[in-house]
């Protein structure tokens, strides 16, 4: 099990996103930036509009997910 923020995937803020492969942490990260912009949050619109890009240009979007993915595996296990 591995540990990445909110920040560190690209967001604003330090919550935290726990999982054992880079796709757990990405696909909570999404849900946390859907869930907090709808709740009226103003911080994290844009890298909820990115995240959503990344989703419809799989090509470009791939760049970004490679590195979150190099990322999660240079981090130690909690
Ligand atoms: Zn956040």
């Amino acid at each position: 099990m591995k540990t990445m923020t909110c920040k560190q995937l690209g967001g604003p803020c330090d919550v935290a996103h726990h999982g054992e492969t880079a796709d757990e942490v990405i696909k909570a990260q999404d849900r946390h930036l859907k869930e907090v912009v709808a709740s009226g949050d103003e911080t994290h619109k844009v890298p909820l509009k990115e995240m959503k890009g990344r989703w419809r240009h799989p090509i470009s979007g791939m760049a970004w997910y490679r590195d979150a993915k190099r990322g999660f595996a240079d981090l130690p296990d909690d």
